[in-house]
């Protein structure tokens, strides 16, 4: 899986959270963050495509229906808070 750069990890932070009715901006990816700490599913995003789903909040390496690879992480790995 090739890893992501802070700001390819930015950019799927902020795309997931507008993605999920928050603001694209640092505050709605807070605030989607901060909403996920608290639930056992959580929104993910695939680390080579455009792709995004519900996954757990550890998840690294999840299956992607867009691309088929083990790509899929939730917004708390991309974040890198889990
Ligand atoms: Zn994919």
């Amino acid at each position: 899986m090739p890893a992501l750069s802070k700001q390819e990890r930015a950019r799927k932070l902020l795309a997931l959270a507008e993605s999920e009715g928050y603001e694209r901006n640092a505050d709605g990816v807070f605030a989607m963050l901060e909403k996920s700490t608290y639930d056992s599913v959580v929104p993910g995003a695939c680390t080579t495509c455009s792709y995004t789903c519900e996954c757990e909040p550890d998840a690294r390496r999840n299956y992607c229906e867009g691309c088929g690879g083990q790509t899929v992480q939730s917004c708390l790995t991309l974040a890198g808070l889990c």
